[in-house]
């Protein structure tokens, strides 16, 4: 029984996870987001895409907010 591999299949992320900060812009891996991550959980709509740094386009909605990157689409508030 070769019970070998299988599993453990990370093989570059799906782009699920997020690279950049989305609020500041800088790479997620490097310097402190505490502050960040902390206004974008409150009410600020992330201003960079998360997956790209663009800017997004950012518009406040009477239900919350809507940030929309040219590439990757939009991401909306809840
Ligand atoms: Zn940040
Ligand atoms: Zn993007």
């Amino acid at each position: 029984m070769t019970g070998s591999g299988s599993g453990s299949g990370s093989g570059a992320g799906s782009a699920a996870s997020a690279v950049f900060c989305g609020y500041c812009g800088k790479a997620v891996g490097e310097g402190d987001h505490a502050a960040c991550s902390s206004r974008l959980g409150v009410i600020d709509p992330p201003r960079f895409c998360s997956q790209c740094a663009r800017r997004m386009v950012v518009q406040v909605t009477p239900a919350g907010w809507t940030a929309t990157c040219s590439r990757h689409g939009s991401t909306a508030s809840a």
